[in-house]
């Protein structure tokens, strides 16, 4: 019989979670590698693109920093989670302080709000 600490739950294995954690953020930064290149300034060539190219290309600009903007909330979220892990706060709610079910932490590990909180 393993002596369980005070405030372990029933369903949560906690170095699974870090784990998932880590591999999300890494998947992201990797993302955010691969995709530089697209949010760099647009280049206008009035000689090889049309009216439509450009604004096409102005386009896929803006969905590239509305991705990357979208990739540093996710980073942050999960950097928060980690930390809460680390103070042994991981897995209760951020607003209510009950805990989250592991259910909602299996969707969502980063998760820092219970049901109730996140869709009140
Ligand atoms: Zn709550």
């Amino acid at each position: 019989m393993a002596k369980a600490p005070a405030k372990k739950k029933k369903g949560l294995d906690l170095k699974k979670m870090k784990k998932r954690l880590l591999d999300e953020r890494a998947d992201i930064e990797k993302l955010e590698e691969m995709t530089e290149g697209d949010r760099k300034p647009v280049e206008l060539d009035q000689q090889t693109q049309g009216r439509l190219a450009r604004m096409d290309a102005m386009q896929l600009h803006e969905m590239a920093l509305e991705q990357e903007r979208r990739r540093e909330v996710e980073i942050q979220r999960i950097d928060a989670a980690l930390k809460r892990m680390e103070e042994g706060e991981y897995g209760y709610c951020l607003s209510c302080g009950d805990e989250i079910s592991p259910k909602r932490l299996d969707t969502d590990p980063a998760a820092p709000l219970c049901v109730d909180c996140a869709s009140g």
